[in-house]
């Protein structure tokens, strides 16, 4: 059973090493931002509320974003385990995943502030792939919402750090080499 959790500053790297992880393990990868801007792009009624905090930088209420991930989590293609990218981002969703599927390996994707910030300024994402480009910009990846983005991470998603090595479960991992060189070093750690 691999319950694994992905955790880093917005440009990490996140999205990309996580999926990759996933094919390789074969198991599930659920990403929070991908099935909100799914559900945007629907205009359901959740992407509707989502898009409220998401155009803002800030995060999407605990409320909605815990029941979304244990409506996946729960599903039974997620019975040997799944990959999560993008939460939980505050203690509060922790101690949720805690209580309905508890994680087996957090891997934090670490990098300086300043290399997030100038990833983010340049990227764009396939809506059907979920594949990042380097050549453009996301809806928000505006100067002003990436900031607000890096606050949230600060504030709310670094305690987290502190709560997974606590239960020893934490593996730091530079993220600042290639892909290749990342996913060596995570392999390493998870098999
Ligand atoms: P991401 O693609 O992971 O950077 O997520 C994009 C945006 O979706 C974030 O800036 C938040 O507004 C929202 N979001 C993603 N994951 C979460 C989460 N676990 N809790 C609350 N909001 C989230």
């Amino acid at each position: 059973m691999m319950r694994v959790i992905f955790l880093g500053p917005q440009g990490a790297g996140k999205g990309t090493i996580s999926s990759r992880v996933s094919a390789k393990l074969k198991i599930p990868h659920i990403s929070t931002g991908d099935l909100f801007r799914d559900a945007i792009a629907a205009q359901t009624p959740l992407g509707k509320e989502a898009k409220k905090s998401i155009d803002q930088g800030k995060l999407v209420p605990d409320l909605i974003t815990n029941a979304l991930i244990r409506e996946h989590v729960e599903k039974k293609r997620c019975k040997k385990g799944f990959i999560l990218d993008g939460y939980p981002r505050n203690i509060s969703q922790a101690k949720s995943l805690d209580s309905f599927a508890l994680p087996t390996q957090v891997i934090l994707l670490d990098i300086p502030e300043q290399v997030s910030i100038e990833r983010l300024a340049g990227r764009l994402q396939c809506k059907i792939c979920k594949r990042v480009f380097n050549i453009n910009a996301r809806e928000d990846d505006k100067p002003q919402v990436i900031k607000q983005r890096l606050a949230a991470y600060r504030a709310e998603t670094e305690p987290i750090v502190d709560y997974y090595k606590k239960q020893k479960k934490l593996h730091r991992i530079d993220a600042t080499p290639t892909v290749e060189i990342i996913l060596k070093k995570i392999f390493r750690v998870l098999c």
